[in-house]
């Protein structure tokens, strides 16, 4: 076999095997972009960057990107509108899920970005809630903190939208918006599309590790 028709068949090789993976079938993700209206969240006054506006972006990207790979997707919020409380969101996600697809959502995600008073400061950290969060924390994590290096962990928080109705959920805050470079990067470069690739893959090994892992029981005693 010479060399071209070798490479051939290893891509179909692969592609065949990427096919039979296929993560997002059937799965439907709720994804809340952080903040919005009057709230505008964490600010880079340098660059005159809020970050609901940041939060946002990224959702419709990753959005984009997990319809475009199978998944069924809902927002909490479309626009700049305001959300009166964490409560509030999550009971939107759910009313989304049920309304379009008569089901619960799978999963929420909760896409934030981190604020300091040093404007040097960066980092990726990762909030959960609940023990049941914490594999979708990890994957999240993971795949999120290459963007900055800098790892500030996955933590339990304690508090934010992961709290309400023990839906699977994570809040993401990928990097700092208070720090200059990545402000300028969000306005002018492409970290929009660099952070939802990210969410991407952590969200598709999520969802490979949840359908490979044993999670299903199949046959054990009730
Ligand atoms: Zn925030």
């Amino acid at each position: 076999m010479n060399k071209s028709i070798l490479c051939s068949f290893l891509l179909i090789v692969i592609a065949l095997s990427v096919n039979a993976i296929a993560p997002f079938d059937g799965a439907l993700i709720a994804l809340d972009a952080g903040h919005g209206g009057t709230e505008t969240g964490a600010r880079n006054e340098t660059y005159q960057v809020a970050e609901k506006d940041v939060n946002l972006a990224v959702v419709f990207a990753l959005q984009g990107k997990l319809r475009t790979a199978g998944a069924k997707v809902v927002l909490t919020r479309e626009g700049d509108e305001t959300i009166s409380s964490r409560k509030e969101r999550v009971q939107i996600a759910i009313n989304k899920c049920q309304t379009f697809y008569q089901r619960k959502c799978d999963i929420l995600v909760s896409v934030h970005h981190n604020s300091s008073s040093d404007p040097a400061h960066d980092g990726t950290l990762v909030i959960y809630n609940e023990k049941q969060d914490v594999p979708l924390a990890k994957a999240l994590h993971d795949t999120l903190v290459p963007l900055t290096g800098q790892d500030e962990g996955y933590l339990n928080g304690g508090y934010g939208i992961t709290v309400y109705n023990h839906l699977v959920s994570a809040l993401t805050e990928a990097y700092y918006i208070t720090n200059d470079t990545e402000a300028y990067n969000y306005k002018y470069g492409n970290r929009v599309d660099e952070e939802a690739d990210a969410q991407f893959t952590g969200l598709a090994n999520y969802f490979t590790n949840k359908s490979s892992g044993g999670g299903k029981g199949g046959g054990k005693p009730r």
